[in-house]
């Protein structure tokens, strides 16, 4: 059995072309059923439901053969900034080009965030992304009080909450309804595919057979 870890939203229905490639589908709607576990047309394929934040841990522990999450989720695992990377037995073998946004520094409109750090003080910034925004504001040279979020950043800086937040970022459209500015672009974001290390082992052909299938449909792009 290979198991394929996903979150719903996004990146299932940008992952369901990708599986179409590699002859998979999936034969239930996660919007429609409370199911966890996900059947395929293929019987010694399954998808498993978890949260984007999970799968990581759900690949890396062997729950998952397989999974897809954001680079941002990734780096908060522990996961190398640049490159293919490995962490204790998990892989990124591929970037997958989807449910593409970028990690950046928005502030209140009207606070002058270039003030603020050349006068070096210590700004306050409320993000989810603990680990990138302390990686960023160090290599900066920015001393940062981070305070850890689980959502809704986009409140921390109009309630005085912080002075900044670091958040992802697509069309831009939420922090504009909610008068925030972008000041800094940290870096892009994609999913990537990782793989459970001693899966690909065990499985080697089975699972090569997905990430070829992966890589080909990508290269047809
Ligand atoms: P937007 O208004 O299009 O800039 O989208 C911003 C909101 O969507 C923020 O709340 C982000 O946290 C969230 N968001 C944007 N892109 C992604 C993504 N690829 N994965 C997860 N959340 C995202």
């Amino acid at each position: 059995m290979i198991t394929l870890a996903l979150s719903k939203g996004r990146i299932f229905e940008e992952t369901l072309p990708l599986l179409k490639a590699a002859g998979i589908q999936v034969l239930d709607d996660p919007e429609k059923t409370r199911k966890l576990i996900l059947t395929t047309n293929q019987p010694e394929v399954r998808v498993v439901l978890v949260r984007a934040t999970d799968v990581p841990t759900y690949v890396q522990y062997g729950g998952a053969d397989l999974g897809i999450t954001g680079k941002d989720t990734l780096i908060e695992h522990g996961m190398e900034w640049g490159g293919a990377a490995t962490i204790g037995g998990l892989y990124e073998p591929l970037d997958l080009q989807i449910a593409k946004c970028r990690i950046s520094v928005a502030v209140r409109e009207g606070f002058d965030y270039a003030a603020a750090v050349r006068q070096g003080g210590r700004l306050t910034v409320a993000t989810k992304y603990v680990a990138i925004a302390r990686e960023f504001f160090a290599t900066k040279g920015v001393h940062v009080d981070l305070i850890k979020l689980y959502g809704s950043m986009e409140l921390a800086p109009l309630t005085g909450l912080a002075d900044a937040i670091v958040d992802l970022v697509s069309t831009g459209n939420t922090l504009k309804a909610n008068h925030l500015v972008e000041v800094e672009h940290i870096m892009d974001i994609s999913s990537r595919l990782v793989v459970n290390q001693a899966a690909l082992k065990l499985k080697q052909a089975p699972i090569r057979r997905i990430i070829d299938a992966f890589s080909g449909a990508l290269a047809a792009q």
